[in-house]
């Protein structure tokens, strides 16, 4: 079937990731010049082996080390809670630390404490699938995960840490003439703001991915797909660690092992919170705990509109490299990629009742295994070699929320359901932008807190219910 007329847009024709690079680079110098003394080693130490140095990850540092010996500083500093400070941000995960990270870097506040209750990962950003892309069609949303996809084109270089970007581009799958129109459609919003997409016919998907079932028994045939060159994968941890790193960089407290167990108030004005690690002044307070939002909150008074679900990740033993795009399904809400190990790695849909084991249900296995084996029949006798879950906070829209609450000095980030990874640096600056100035930030007014009070909710869910997930 011909396909409804869109071409591509090309990278270079965007321009921005060079120009990102240029400023990351010049942003890095500033991280550099700034960081903070390599700090005391332990008596006796230094007379066995040369003190660590703080200094940038690069061939030279690593040729020196080589050559002298030196040792590695550490990533982050294990910082111990202040009684007070500008900002808490409370949840050290992607969103959190990418937060600090920006109030330091973009607004100079650097009296700022980012809260961990576990150690950094052990939530979300350490057990989600990596797929990063901006092919969204509510406008708000598509041009705010444009702008998240821009900044992860430069993040390696602007944290110095390599993020492991991987832009091997991401095809959604139509499996019926009326799906393609959707998609078409979907394309050229994208293309009028400036995004990169491509509608494929089926002869198109074939070139790209010979291994799909294009046979005549196929169970869902592929009538085409939506290609985003630019979206990819992101190695998920380095996000958590890069980002500390920079936030440590610039004289933000890192603090894992303390739990926020309580808010302190002064009528309508947050004034700090309690922690398992004491009670810590604050001027200004934030949330940002993910699977967690709607207990974390309710501590300050306050019921938002999330449930926790789990959503489980899936991977397999490692084989050779065959499959080097992500591709979703289109057929049911299913999605896969392969790691740089070599194991395939998939998910799906949440499990349907809410949870906060972080283990998921069988059943979601069994729905998971067969849209996989319904795409790509020649994997079907490999075996599964891990799977894990991790707590989703989904809104009722699908959208999340970012910005000012009822109470005074405390502001909320969550309900990123399904999408919370590809938004991380959008989040963190967004976020940090609301903080700072105690107003939202343009690229996120449409995700207020009380929007659905005002009925005005944003339906990613209703967008196409094949076309929303990865
Ligand atoms: C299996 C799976 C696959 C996914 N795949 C993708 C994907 O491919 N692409 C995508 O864009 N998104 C994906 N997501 C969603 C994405 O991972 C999340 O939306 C996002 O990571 C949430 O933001 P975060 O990183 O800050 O969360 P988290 O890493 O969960 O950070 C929140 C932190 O808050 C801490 N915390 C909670 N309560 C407290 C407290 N009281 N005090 C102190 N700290 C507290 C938690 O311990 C946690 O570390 C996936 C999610 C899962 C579970």
């Amino acid at each position: 079937m011909a396909a409804p007329a869109i071409a591509s847009a090309g990278r270079a024709s965007l321009g921005y990731p060079a120009a990102e690079t240029a400023r990351a680079r010049r942003n890095s110098k500033i991280a550099r010049d700034e960081a903070p003394s390599a700090g005391t080693p332990l008596p006796g130490a230094a007379r066995r082996r040369p003190r660590a140095v703080i200094s940038r990850y690069s061939a030279w540092s690593l040729a020196r080390r080589a050559l002298t010996g030196a040792r590695w500083q550490r990533a982050w500093r294990a910082a111990e809670p202040k009684s007070s400070y500008e900002v808490v941000v409370i949840g050290g995960g992607g969103h959190g630390l990418a937060t600090a990270y920006y109030l330091a870097k973009n607004h100079g506040i650097r009296k700022v404490a980012v809260l961990e209750r576990g150690y950094l990962g052990s939530g979300n950003v350490g057990r989600n699938t990596t797929l990063v892309r901006s092919n969204y069609q509510i406008d708000g949303n598509t041009q705010f995960f444009e702008h998240s996809l821009k900044l992860w084109e430069g993040l390696s270089h602007e944290l110095n840490f390599n993020v492991m970007l991987s832009q091997r581009g991401q095809v959604v799958l139509a499996h019926g003439p009326s799906q393609l129109d959707v998609l078409a459609r979907k394309g050229n919003i994208m293309r009028l703001n400036g995004i990169d997409a491509e509608l494929l016919d089926r002869g198109g998907v074939m070139r790209m991915l010979p291994f799909l079932d294009f046979s005549s028994e196929s169970r869902f045939p592929i009538h085409g797909g939506l290609l985003q060159r630019r979206a990819g994968t992101v190695r998920h941890d380095a996000v958590a660690w890069g980002y500390a790193r920079g936030a440590d960089r610039q004289g933000v407290d890192v603090i894992e092992n303390c739990e926020v167990t309580g808010f302190l108030r002064d009528g309508d004005r947050i004034t700090g919170i309690e922690t398992t690690r004491g009670r810590i002044g604050a001027e200004r307070t934030a949330i940002s705990v993910a699977g967690h939002s709607s207990r974390v909150a309710a501590l300050a008074g306050l019921r938002i509109p999330v449930e926790s679900h789990l959503l489980q990740a899936f991977v397999t033993e490692p084989i050779k490299p065959f499959l080097d795009h992500v591709v979703s399904f289109g057929a049911e809400l299913f999605y896969i990629s392969q790691s740089d190990k070599g194991g395939l790695v998939f998910g799906g849909h949440i499990d349907g009742f809410n949870s906060y084991t972080q283990r998921g249900q069988f059943p979601k296995v069994r729905t998971v295994a067969e849209c996989a084996v319904a795409l790509i029949p020649s994997i079907s006798r490999l075996r599964l070699l891990r799977h894990w879950a991790g707590i989703q906070d989904m809104t009722p829209d699908g959208s999340p929320f970012i910005g000012r609450t009822p109470l005074r000095n405390l502001y909320f980030n969550g309900g990123w359901c399904y999408q919370g990874f590809k938004a991380t640096p959008a989040a963190g600056w967004c976020f940090a932008h609301t903080i700072a100035n105690d107003e939202e930030h343009p690229l996120v007014r449409h995700l207020a807190l009380d929007r659905f009070r005002r009925g005005n909710g944003h339906d990613e869910y209703g967008n196409g219910r094949w076309t929303y997930k990865q």
